[in-house]
């Protein structure tokens, strides 16, 4: 339709077909899925096992340009490609997107689940509870958070005896260990099964953890943008005087639980990355995890369902899996590895699985191939990398773009020269993708403002800079079949051999690996250590952490760290102001400048949009 309704509009116009019918064009056993309503089921991990020897299909990164905060599209442009590829070329296909976070589907940039005539439906379930995975992650870790303060209150309160006994539980009146005690005393030295023979030196060592407070680095999290909880004092209550503490809040998408979500590939996996999860350090400086707190299996427990990949449905029909939501400048911003490889055998091996990387490929897509493809070890086979008119135009020295704000005349208007100069950020993002030796599109998502000179410039650059081939892509207002020429290319740079290598060596130092990242991909002369982040490397290396990839915490709004340089910033010096370890999901965590894990709200949050419709239960205003 012209002009294009609301998003909420097509989405609701098109009738979902039964996701049982869905599974089973898709080769899914009646008893592989749980259905979740009409539209959504979850798939279980037993179809890894039935398809172990079917070949892979292909599989394509969709990464972007640094964006505007409006966002550039790539969602829509994921969405758009399965459905070009499905629906149009007969080619079978998946798209593989992450579960938004509640936090800007109220705040400032609505949903995630595409838009136009390329969505994911029904868009408001997408957008909202979906199956309940992003609530499972905040339960679980709030209960390590509340694990680990009732702890120290505990061992401050009580002798080691005292402790001791009420730790190890009665067993038909004997005092027995669990499981998982017997591996926190093996652990400890303590090579003994049976209670009764400790001494009283072992006894102490095994009841009393020793969390020194003041490193903690575990925090409690909400899927709310929520800036009061920045910085927060705990222990007020008059119950537990005396251990009150700074602490904060982050919000749930950024918590190492979604990470390890998004990184594990297996239940048994999963239950061992929560395991390791360091919270703290104990006085004498060893790390303190979920497995000394004794918590490892409750956490299992609320994530067993959360582990197994949503299937969703594009407007086309074509199949969608819904799976975990880091942020790509506050976390590693993939999703699910566990849906990708699920996508990949059920596509086989002609089809293709396309998935999309948060915000700009210098966070988003460098993660996912320094990060999730090592711990995945799949093989990408192509980029495809979204650039707008609108983004161009504001790399080239364009008026600020802000949300809620209607664009200036630069961006409604030709102006051929502002984009000439932005495609300087277009060049870097492929310079980027080409430092990992795998093939890149550039697909330009057109927006209805864009004139034949501006598109055609576009392509023209990019194609010089190395890019496999660029083209204009019209999804958004006519679906599918306005990506047909993208998916031939996305086809054509799929059937290269790929060259794919990692940008750094993991054995190498954390300070040589935040480097590396720092000049090759962000452009920067050199790094700078606040001296937190450099004491935190020095614990962390000497902890046994070294070699862990890097997962950097970085604004998307610039290649820098500052958000409001755009274009290609040059010779600026990356402040790392702390760092964090998430040893359970396996990376090295550094914050860069003042990047917060909270978000905030804007004066005019999208939320004053959203309604409900009494009558006829419908969600308005969702975007
Ligand atoms: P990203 O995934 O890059 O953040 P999205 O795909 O979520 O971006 O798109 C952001 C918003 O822009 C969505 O509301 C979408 O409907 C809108 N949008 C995307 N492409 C177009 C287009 N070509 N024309 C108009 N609006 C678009």
């Amino acid at each position: 339709l012209s002009p294009v309704p609301s998003d909420i509009e097509i989405s609701r116009a098109q009738t979902p077909k039964a996701v049982d019918v869905l599974a089973k064009e898709i080769g899914l056993l009646a008893d592989e899925i749980e259905i979740y309503g009409k539209s959504k089921a979850k798939v279980r991990l037993s179809v890894l096992e039935r398809l172990k020897d079917q070949a892979d299909g292909k599989y394509v990164l969709v990464a972007g340009i640094t964006p505007t905060p409006l966002g550039e599209g790539k969602s829509t442009v994921t969405i758009g490609l399965v459905q070009a590829l499905t629906a149009h070329l007969n080619v079978n296909s998946f798209a593989c997107l992450r579960q938004p976070s509640q936090g800007p589907t109220f705040g400032v940039k609505g949903g995630a689940a595409g838009g136009g005539y390329a969505q994911v439906i029904p868009m408001e379930e997408f957008n909202l509870h979906l199956t309940g995975d992003i609530h499972a992650i905040t339960a679980a870790n709030n209960l390590l958070a509340a694990a680990i303060d009732t702890r120290i209150l505990h061992e401050n309160t009580q002798t080691d005896k005292a402790l001791y006994n009420r730790l190890v539980p009665l067993v038909n009146g004997v005092r027995e260990f669990s499981e998982i005690q017997l591996a926190r005393l093996k652990k400890l030295g303590i090579n003994k099964t049976d209670p009764s023979t400790l001494t009283e030196e072992e006894v102490s060592k095994f009841a009393r953890l020793s969390i020194d407070p003041s490193t903690i680095t575990w925090q409690r999290v909400l899927d709310t943008n929520d800036r009061f909880l920045r910085k927060i004092t705990i222990g007020q209550g008059s119950t537990e005087k005396g251990y009150s503490r700074q602490a904060q809040f982050d919000i749930t998408v950024a918590s190492e639980i979604m990470a390890v979500l998004a990184l594990t590939d297996s239940l048994a996996d999963m239950k061992a990355r929560l395991g390791r999860m360091v919270v703290a350090s104990d006085k004498s400086g060893q790390p303190v995890t979920a497995d000394d707190l004794g918590v490892t299996g409750a956490l299992t427990v609320l994530m067993k369902d959360a582990i197994k990949p949503n299937l969703m449905q594009t407007l086309e029909g074509t199949p969608v899996f819904v799976h975990a939501g880091p942020f790509a400048n506050i976390a590693h911003g993939n999703s699910s590895v566990l849906a990708d490889k699920i996508a990949l055998k059920l596509v086989g091996e002609e089809g293709f699985v396309v998935t999309e990387a948060g915000f700009g490929a210098d966070i988003g897509m460098e993660k996912f191939f320094n990060i999730k493809c090592r711990a995945s070890g799949l093989v990408p086979d192509a980029v495809v990398l979204v650039a707008t008119v609108r983004a161009l135009k504001m790399h080239g020295g364009g008026p600020s773009v802000t949300a809620g704000v209607p664009l200036k005349k630069e961006y409604t208007e030709e102006n051929i020269q502002l984009v000439a100069d932005g495609c300087c950020n277009l060049q870097k993002q492929i310079q980027i993708a080409q430092l990992f030796g795998v093939p890149v599109v550039v697909a330009l998502n057109v927006f209805k403002t864009d004139t034949r000179a501006e598109i055609d410039l576009v392509c023209e650059l990019a194609k010089r800079a190395g890019a496999f081939d660029a083209v204009p892509c019209y999804h958004w207002s006519i679906g599918g079949k306005g990506s047909v020429d993208l998916a031939r290319a996305v086809r054509e740079a799929a059937s290269k051999r790929s060259r794919f290598q990692f940008l750094y060596d993991v054995q190498l130092p954390i300070v040589e690996k935040i480097r590396t990242i720092a000049q090759a991909v962000y452009g920067a002369k050199d790094i700078e250590l606040s001296p937190e982040a450099q004491a935190k490397i020095d614990r962390y290396t000497q902890q046994g952490f070294g070699n862990l990839p890097i997962c950097m915490a970085k604004t998307h709004l610039s290649l820098s760290h500052q958000p409001d340089k755009k274009g290609v910033p040059r010779d600026f010096i990356l402040p790392i102001s702390d760092v964090r370890a998430s040893i359970g999901a396996g990376f090295i965590y550094p914050l860069v400048g003042t990047m917060s894990t909270m978000p905030g709200l804007p004066t005019r949050p999208c939320f004053y949009d959203i309604d409900l419709d009494t009558e006829t239960e419908q969600v308005k205003g969702l975007f």
